[in-house]
């Protein structure tokens, strides 16, 4: 399979996240879920806006699952989804979102890594911020209108590959293989249940749809 490199920026962006020394990593959920959210808005934008549309407002919901034996993480969604086309543009290429001018002086030099702690309280990160606590992240996703789902995967460092999958719904399966702990840190809390409750509660109360917790049973 190709593997396909990461643009230069995004590159440097991945770097900063895979390598972060900034303590608040738990942010990533915040990131994760207000991209999932964002994509059931469009969905439900073009429902409102498109009668061929049949788009049912209460049937969207985002729902975790942590699988402690897996050590993986996934964030659901029922929202647009994402084509070939998009994966590829969307999260091979650095994103538009409020630290662009941050990422745009990192660019240049104007900015150091030490710079990072601030940045990541200030403005979202976006999807990045998902290699700050995992190894490896696989994004399934069916995009509204196609019948064709594909798998995006990166362990950040060399790159992304993309293939075809199936997928029965349409929407976005975001699966953090969460990193294993090391002396200093430690990410188990990440695939407990009463922690992601926590973190829920304390950045993701705003979200306007459902946030459900499935266990894994293994
Ligand atoms: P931002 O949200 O500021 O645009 P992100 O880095 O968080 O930047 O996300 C990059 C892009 O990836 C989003 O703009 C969106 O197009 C796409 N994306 C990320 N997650 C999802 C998702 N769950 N469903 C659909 N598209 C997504
Ligand atoms: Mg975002």
């Amino acid at each position: 399979m190709e593997k396909k490199q990461f643009q230069a920026e995004s590159q440097r962006l991945l770097d900063l996240m895979i390598n972060s020394i900034y303590t608040h990593k738990e942010i990533f959920l915040r990131e994760i879920i207000s991209n999932a959210s964002d994509a059931m808005d469009k969905l439900a934008y073009k429902a409102l806006t498109d009668d061929k549309v049949g788009v049912d407002r209460s049937q969207l919901k985002i729902v975790l699952t942590p699988d402690q034996i897996a050590r993986t993480l996934t964030i659901s969604d029922n929202g647009i989804g994402m084509t070939k086309e998009e994966l590829e543009s969307n999260l091979g290429t650095i994103a538009r979102s409020g630290s662009l001018q941050f990422k745009e002086e990192l660019a240049k030099g104007e900015k150091t890594e030490g710079d990072t702690t601030d940045i990541i309280g200030q403005f979202g990160v976006g999807f990045y911020s998902a290699f700050m606590v995992a190894d490896k992240v696989t994004v399934t996703s069916r995009a509204y209108g196609s019948d064709q789902a594909w798998r995006w995967e990166s362990d950040g460092a060399d790159g992304y590959t993309i293939e075809p999958c199936e997928k029965e719904t349409v929407g976005t399966d975001i699966v953090l293989h969460i990193k294993a702990n090391t002396e200093d840190d430690h990410y188990d809390e990440y695939l407990e249940q009463y922690r992601l409750s926590e973190l829920v509660k304390k950045y993701s109360d705003y979200i306007h749809y459902p946030i459900e917790m499935l266990m894994h049973k293994s």
